[in-house]
Order: structure tokens, then sequence, then C-alpha cells
């Protein structure tokens, strides 16, 4: 499953959002079968497309695609020479698929801050640095072992090449992915070592809920991590929501200046920096979305679904949600000349309402 990983200075509310996360009880009613691990909140991805299909098909159930959040603690200034929890956080952020951070912009006399001022840019700062340093070690502990490789030709000399690069982007304050946004910085080469910072990342700042009204504060804190994306929510509200009923969550939301709760917006962004998207399948059982990268094929599509839809595939019967929207029902779609069918080669276009056929 499509996991980000939560890390943050502590009492910046990652608590207090991950309550949030996990007290979002939807996936326990439309997941029977999944298994709820305490430290692994999950969020599924709003999708208005799905009530449509559903509607259309006269589906049962919806199941829309759901991102994970896992709770990283132990990064503390010094972390990567040992301080606090040491560099065991590193192994739990090496099993996430994107890098999740969460800033305290929130101003309470009541809660101290480690630092003792809140400083959102110098937050930011303390923990990539020990991201920074801990890739540091880790591109000085490789150096030698590449060098001998790239020496006997079982490495590509240009590995060595982007270590270089790499340790002078990180020698610079910058993490790689931020170098990767910003100047097409070209990580590929360096898979291998699994550099924490070439990891996809975004920042969640945790804010008042006056400063959610405020564009000016919040153009000031998104230009601290630009290009990387930036969300903004207030974590205590957050788990307020959660634990109202969908009717009464909308309403409170209503009332708020934002329209879009802070978690389904972590949620919608965390799939995009991810390069995510969704087809979707439906039928009288369920209207279901499926999670793939962008430029998957048809294939790999059905692979999702089952790795013996993917080794038997023949063919895709395809029509865009917004045709089909249009159309009112597949026989009308079919009669519009809607429907297509693909081979192997197509590559899936976001909200493709699909059928696969494939031999057993
Ligand atoms: P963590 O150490 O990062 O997990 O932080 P916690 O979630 O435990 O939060 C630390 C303290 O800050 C708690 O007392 C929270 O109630 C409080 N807190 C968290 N988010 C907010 C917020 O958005 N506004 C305010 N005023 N307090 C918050």
């Amino acid at each position: 499953a499509l996991t980000i990983g939560i890390v943050g200075l502590p009492n910046v509310g990652k608590s207090t959002m991950f309550n949030a996360l996990t007290k979002n009880q939807v996936l326990a009613a439309n997941y029977p079968f999944a298994t709820i691990e305490p430290n692994v909140g999950v969020v599924e991805l709003p999708d208005a497309r799905l009530n449509r299909l559903a509607e259309i098909f006269g589906s049962e159930r919806i199941l829309p695609a759901t991102v994970s959040f896992v709770d990283i603690a132990g990064i503390v200034r010094g972390a990567s020479e040992g301080e606090g929890l040491g560099n065991q956080f590193l192994a739990n952020i090496r099993e996430a698929d994107a890098i999740c951070q969460v800033i305290r912009g929130f101003t309470d006399a009541d809660v101290v801050h480690v630092d003792g001022k809140v400083s959102p840019a110098d937050d930011i700062d303390t923990i990539n640095t020990e991201l920074i340093l801990a890739d540091l070690q880790t591109l000085e502990k490789a150096t030698p072992r590449i060098e001998k490789e790239v020496k006997r030709k079982t490495t590509e000399p240009e590995v060595l090449a982007a270590m270089q690069k790499a340790q002078e982007i990180l020698e610079g304050g910058d993490t790689l992915y931020t170098a990767m946004q910003k100047d097409g910085f070209d990580a590929e080469p360096l898979r291998e070592l699994q550099l924490m910072t070439t990891k996809p990342f975004l920042y969640v700042f945790n804010v008042d809920d006056d400063v959610l009204a405020d564009e000016d504060a919040k153009a000031k804190m998104r230009e601290l991590v630009a290009p990387v994306d930036a969300i903004f929510l207030d974590a205590k509200f957050e788990s307020e929501l959660a634990e109202l009923e969908p009717e009464e969550a909308a309403e409170m939301l209503g009332m708020s200046s934002q329209d879009e709760s802070g978690l389904d917006q972590l949620a919608r962004i965390g799939f995009e920096t991810l390069g995510l998207q969704t087809y979707l399948t439906a039928g009288p059982k369920e209207t279901r979305a499926w999670t793939i990268h962008k430029g998957d094929t048809a294939p790999e599509a059905a692979g999702v679904i089952h790795t013996d839809f993917q080794k038997g595939f023949i063919k895709a019967e395809i029509v865009s949600f917004e045709d089909l929207d249009t159309a009112g029902s597949m026989a009308e779609a079919r009669a519009a000349g809607k429907v297509r069918m693909e081979g192997k080669d197509y590559v899936m276009q976001d909200g493709d309402v699909v059928e696969f056929r494939f031999a057993v």
C-alpha cells in the first residue's frame, strides 16, 4: 500500500494530526478484511466521480483509493549522530514512499517549543539538516565501494558523478528532492543508495484557524519550502472533524474558512506528489478506484487488481468518466461510439472506466 511517513520536531502537532488520521474510521467499514495497525492512519482519496458511477451502475458499495500515513518518531536535533532514539528513524523512512514534514505554525503559550520559539524556518532547517547529514553519511560510506566498482566496470561512472553532485547539493543545505524540483537534478543513478532526501516530500504547516484564512501569511510559509508543495491545516480542528459523522463534519467545515478538510488535502496532494492517478471499475457489487502511476500501461493497471490479470491480459474495454457521465449508461456510451477497445500498449488516463479481458 501507498505509505507516507510523518516526521517533525516534538510538540508540533504530529500526534494530534495522527489521531485525526486514525479516527477516520470509514476504512473499517469499507475494507472489512484490511488489517488496521495502530501506528498507521488511512485517508480515502476524495473522488466525486465514484458516487456518479455507483449511481449509473447501481453499485452496492464504493471503495475509494486510500493513502496510508505512518508515524515516524525520533527525529530531533542530532538524531543522525545518535541523539534521542538515534538514527533508528532512518529504517522507517526508507520504508515510506514519501515523507511529510509537519511544522508548527500555531501559537500557544501553553505548548512549549523544543527550541524555545515558534519559527517554521528554523524547524524545517533542523529536520532537514538531520536528513541531509544522514544522506551525506550514506554517500561517504558508499564512495570507496562505488569507486572500486567503477574501476572494475561493474558500475557506470555516471553514478560516481551523480554522487559528487548530490554531495554538493546536500552540503549547500538543500535536500535532493528540492534540487530535483528546482533544477531537475537527476537522482536516478543514485537509486541503489536509497538516499532519504530523494524521496518525494511535502510540508504540512499546522496553523491556527485565522492563519488558514490569511493568504499573505500562507504565502510566506510556502516560500520557505518552494518549489516543494505545502499544505496548511489546523490539527486540533482536524481531530475534532474526524470524530463527527460525515454530515456534521461537512457542516462544521462549511462554517470554517476552508472548503476541503486538511486530511482530504493531504490525501490529494500526497497522491499528486507521488505521481499517482486512479482508474475506475464499476458494477452492481462495487464501484472502485485503483491506484496506478502516471504513465502505466493497461496490463500494468490490470496487475493492480490481480497479477493474473496482467499475465493473461488480452485487452481493456475503456470509456472515459466524462463520456460515461454524459451518456448516462454504458449502453448509451457504446451507442455513441465512446467505448474503446485498447491493447497492451495503451497508456492509462486518469478517470478511465475499465473492464479488463484476460485469459487465465
Ligand atoms: P507531537 O509531539 O508533534 O506529536 O505534538 P502533539 O500532537 O502531541 O501536540 C503537542 C501539543 O500541542 C498538544 O498539547 C496539542 O494539543 C497542541 N496542539 C497540537 N496542534 C495544535 C494546534 O493546531 N493548535 C494549538 N493551539 N495547539 C495544538
